[in-house]
């Protein structure tokens, strides 16, 4: 279809999923945070019981999510709902995210999630967060972004972001499963991490939020 999608991928802790929220809100847009999908699928396995190994059950699960995004007040400013339970801050949970990634290597998990995440795409538009918008879900996307920063620089904000929420945090702990968690993302065979051939890199080591936001605010009007 024509609704305008701007993807942004890249890894844990690029900040995309900030720029994301901002950039919706700014243009007025529906956003799609596509790691909540494979967080949500992680979620709901060890709810019902069923081991991150057994691909076929994960597979039913991911295409069967009972899943609500509800607008609401707040810094994520959604709330999600799985089963009928709310799970906007437990689905954040490092175990989660960690399951999330071993969850995501599985063909048939992406697949059946696939559809989903394309019905997403409503006017007036649509920002899409993840690992393979530009690649895989969203391929004619007109702008695309990559949003990169160092692994040391990534480790340090989600360290930050836990202490200044007054959870105990090591940097060190951090950043060993960052490194894994890339690892991952990148080296599977399928939808592995990496920028589509038409995306604009950006790298946000040295940039404020405002500055990537507005650097592809710029974009989008260049595009029109
Ligand atoms: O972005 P977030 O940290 O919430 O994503 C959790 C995990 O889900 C990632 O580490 C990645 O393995 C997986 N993921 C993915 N494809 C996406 C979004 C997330 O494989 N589009």
């Amino acid at each position: 279809n024509s609704v305008p999608v701007i993807t942004v991928d890249g890894p844990s802790g690029s900040g995309k999923g900030t720029i994301c929220r901002l950039l919706a809100e700014a243009l007025g847009w529906r956003l799609l945070d596509s790691g909540a999908l494979y967080r949500l699928t992680a979620l709901a396995a060890s709810h019902h019981g069923v081991g991150i190994e057994d691909e076929e059950a994960l597979c039913v699960l991911a295409a069967h999510l009972d899943v609500q995004f509800v607008a609401a007040e707040g810094e994520e400013g959604v709330q999600i709902i799985l089963e009928g339970e709310e799970v906007t801050q437990a689905i954040r949970a490092e175990a989660v995210g960690s399951d999330a990634s071993r969850v995501a290597s599985v063909p048939a998990v992406r697949d059946a999630l696939l559809e989903r995440q394309r019905a997403f795409a409503e006017a007036p538009g649509l920002v899409a967060d993840g690992r393979d918008m530009g690649t895989v879900v969203f391929p004619s996307a007109p702008l695309k972004v990559y949003l990169d920063a160092s692994v040391e620089e990534r480790a340090n904000r989600r360290y930050n972001q836990l202490i200044n929420k007054g959870v105990d945090a090591s940097l060190e702990v951090i950043l060993a499963d960052l490194k894994a968690r890339d690892a991952r993302d990148m080296n599977r065979s399928v939808a592995p991490l990496k920028p589509a051939d038409d995306a604009i890199i950006l790298d946000s080591t040295q940039m404020t939020i405002d500055a990537v936001l507005n650097a592809v605010l710029e974009e989008a009007r260049h595009k029109g």
